[in-house]
């Protein structure tokens, strides 16, 4: 469903990404460990868009989001409406959590399915209050985010993502930004998620624990380079690289 082929980002002379390849399939749950700077967070804003390639393809859903067709057969950089198509199949929930401080609850999840996928109103509204459920804030619909803790908050990031009826979702650290109180609700709704729903997740987290029961599949980042992936039996219990040993001794 992802492939980043020969993904390549600078800034500058600081090559974060180089030469990356990696696939991610259709219903798979990956995660992303490693070091800070070693361009876990820059691989998620490169599938929202957020950021564009240096160099190399990335594909989503078999279509590319870094090209499209250029005149005579060749490719160019894709544009943004271009890009803009491919990325209603992806949501993201970031660290912090970007709600609309002037919306409620409801209003938040809501706002982007009516004007973005332009479902009416009602229909919105029904499925925001199912996903609501899902994350155990049915009650809050009316609220608006200054009244609600930051785990609740996070959860209704999650609903509104979900919202979209994305293909992929994309996790940045989402409890990172939490009292430790916290962390337990809303790692327990993506558990749930992650298990009774067919997403494909792409997570990046620094929840070991968290990481060992959702993923199919960890990615081992450093300097920018995949240096090594497997089952989360393989990584946190028998690595095979010196560094993967070394960081999860200092995170576990
Ligand atoms: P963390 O766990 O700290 O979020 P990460 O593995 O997600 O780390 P990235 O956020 O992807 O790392 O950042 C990788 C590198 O890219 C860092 O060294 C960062 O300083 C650099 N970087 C990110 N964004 C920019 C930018 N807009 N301009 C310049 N450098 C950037």
């Amino acid at each position: 469903l992802v492939v980043f082929d020969q993904v390549v980002k600078r800034y500058g002379d600081h090559v974060v990404l180089d030469h990356l390849d990696f696939t991610v399939d259709r219903g798979q749950h990956v995660t992303l460990i490693g070091p800070s700077g070693s361009g876990k967070t820059t691989i998620l804003r490169l599938l929202m868009t957020l950021e564009q390639v240096s160099d190399g393809v990335i594909m989503v859903d078999g279509q590319s989001l870094t090209h499209m067709p250029g005149p005579n057969g060749s490719l160019r950089p894709a544009n943004e409406k271009h890009q803009r198509e491919i990325r209603k199949k992806i949501g993201m929930v970031f660290q912090q959590f970007n709600l609309f401080p002037n919306m409620n609850v409801l209003q938040n999840i809501t706002e982007a399915p009516v004007n973005v996928l332009g479902l009416d109103r009602a229909e919105a509204e029904e499925r925001a209050r199912d996903l609501l459920q899902l994350v155990g804030l049915e009650e809050k619909a009316t609220a608006h985010p200054t009244q609600l803790s930051g785990g609740q908050q996070q959860r209704v990031a999650i609903a509104r993502a979900l919202a979209m009826r994305p293909e992929i979702l994309l996790l940045d650290e989402v409890t990172s930004a939490l009292d430790p109180e916290l962390v337990h609700g809303v790692l327990d709704v993506l558990r749930d998620i992650a298990h009774t729903t067919d997403i494909t997740m792409l997570c990046v987290t620094h929840e070991m624990n968290f990481a060992r029961d959702i993923s199919d599949r960890v990615m081992m980042f450093d300097k920018g380079k995949v240096i090594e992936s497997g089952t989360p039996e393989k990584i946190f219990g028998d690595p095979d690289h010196e560094r993967t040993r070394e960081f999860l001794g200092a995170v576990l």
